[in-house]
């Protein structure tokens, strides 16, 4: 029995395992979801077997509760609400994992489960996973509360912050390595807890709004960690592997997402930028003309134009403008253009966010190109038409020094022979800063929601 439990863990790792593989693409990324899914429900009926359960009743409570409230929240979140979802679902793992690992503690020190001690190993793991998990708790709740616009998401500074965070985190590791060693001290192991608690709030509330999509994953990396941890704590080999592949993917996505905004880790972690949310002011300081231009007119210099390049932004998805785009591809294309969609890697407000949206509207995937692959074309662009982006064509970030987007790779849409710009307004994007880009000689302001923009367009250019 042990052996064939042993090989179904194993068989449910390499689920997992393909499962990651497959969602590194779009095309395969829903077998990445499946395979996962088939993954998890091996892992879970073997677990059930593994553990001689005497009674159900609690295990099937808490699964038709679970599935439930994950249904509905599934159901009803809106694309642009993924963040703190999965930063929620983050938190509850990280929970989830101090809880159990306290039960275990418990299961020992009140001697309920007889034939049971302590051994360091245990008790390290123990320690562990209650300091990572209840650090990713709170700190997940903090970011799911700053996203939503429940807690500011203004970056928070008090005197003395940096120096308090560093003292509780000396103290839960001083603590934690105590307690391995005298496991009888429960107030110790209670008091770590508490503290952890506390340090998850105090380390994710300075972060700004703005930063919090890195700050999310960093703490899905955490969730991994800890399960990771809590794996070690029940000696559960799948536990450990599904925990280590959560983690190990956490802290690479964290690092794409750091590298596409050109930060450090650290100046995310310590608060960076102040602003969250495309909410600035309508007017602008910067001194310039403006050339706006109408549906018509812009399907006439679409008609002549041969080489398009098309950037999405947050706009588009705020808009659900993806279909409409793909009808002004097909369009385009039908009139023999040379169409391309250039995704900056963090354009939107998720790692991947324009390419989902875009394969959803049937886009085909071989005309999406990442940043690094179509960047040098702009100069042999006719027309770059920009939908709902602002930061990431933000020239500010190649040569103004105290632009806090400063050193970001930019997608170079004022190469073009013409660059497009949709959007409501001059309105800043999410770092909150103005853009030159709306003023520069080659550029022309299409003013509108992006959905009902494209429409209008995708109108004129069939009447041609
Ligand atoms: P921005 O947030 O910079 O700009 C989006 C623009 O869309 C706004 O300026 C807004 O202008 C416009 N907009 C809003 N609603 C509509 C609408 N209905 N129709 C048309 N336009 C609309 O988006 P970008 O994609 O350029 O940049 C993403 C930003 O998010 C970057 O700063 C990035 O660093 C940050 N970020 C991204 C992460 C990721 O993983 N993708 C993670 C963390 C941060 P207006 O109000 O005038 O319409």
């Amino acid at each position: 029995m042990d052996t064939l439990i042993k090989i179904a863990y194993l068989v449910a790792s390499t689920f997992f395992i393909f499962g990651i593989k497959f969602l590194a693409s779009p095309k395969t990324a829903r077998r990445g979801n499946l395979f996962s899914a088939i993954g998890m429900l091996i892992a879970i009926v073997v677990t059930l077997f593994d553990k001689h359960v005497l009674t159900f009743e609690w295990i099937i409570i808490g699964l038709i509760v679970g599935s439930v409230v994950g249904t509905i929240m599934a159901i009803k979140v809106p694309m642009t609400g993924m963040p703190q979802m999965v930063g929620l679902l983050n938190g509850f793992g990280g929970g989830a994992s101090m809880l159990v690992a306290l039960s275990e503690y418990y299961k020992i020190h009140l001697g309920t489960v007889k034939g049971l001690s302590f051994n360091t190993e245990l008790t390290i793991t123990i320690a562990l996973s209650i300091l990572i998990g209840a650090v990713t708790f709170t700190g997940s709740l903090i970011a799911f509360g700053k996203l939503q616009g429940i807690v500011t998401g203004k970056v928070v500074k008090y005197p003395g912050q940096h120096p308090l965070n560093l003292f509780l985190l000396i103290l839960v590791v001083a603590g934690s390595i105590y307690f391995a060693l005298n496991p009888e001290l429960e107030w110790l192991i209670l008091t770590v807890s508490g503290i952890s608690l506390v340090l998850g709030v105090l380390l994710v509330l300075p972060i700004g709004g703005a930063d919090m999509p890195v700050a999310i994953s960093l703490l899905n990396s955490y969730s991994g960690l800890a399960a990771a941890s809590t794996g070690f704590v029940l000696q559960n080999e799948q536990l450990i592997v599904a925990g280590a592949l959560v983690g190990a993917s956490g802290i690479i996505l964290t690092n794409i997402m750091c590298k596409g905004m050109n930060r450090s880790l650290m100046n995310v972690v310590l608060g960076g930028w102040e602003s969250a949310g495309s909410s600035g002011p309508a007017t602008t300081t910067i001194k310039g003309n403006v050339k706006a231009v109408e549906a018509e007119e812009l399907a006439m210099l679409f008609d002549a134009a041969e080489n398009i390049i098309i950037v999405p932004g947050y706009g588009m998805a705020v808009a659900q403008a993806q279909h409409a785009v793909r009808d002004l591809f097909n369009i385009l294309e039908a009139k023999g253009k040379n169409v391309r969609f250039a995704i900056h890697p963090v354009a939107g407000r998720m790692p991947g966010h324009m390419n989902v949206l875009l394969a959803e509207a049937q886009v085909p995937y071989d005309k999406l190109y990442a940043m690094e692959d179509i960047n040098d074309d702009f100069p042999n662009t006719d027309i770059a038409f920009v939908i709902g982006a602002n930061d990431v064509v933000n020239p500010a970030a190649r040569h103004d020094k105290n632009s806090p987007i400063y050193g970001m790779p930019i997608l170079n849409v004022d190469y073009a022979k013409t660059v497009v710009i949709n959007k409501r307004s001059l309105n800043v994007g999410y770092a909150g800063i103005e853009n030159e880009l709306f003023f520069y000689p080659n550029a022309l302001m299409y003013f509108g929601d992006a959905k009902e923009a494209v429409n209008k367009l995708v109108h004129e250019l069939k009447n041609l």
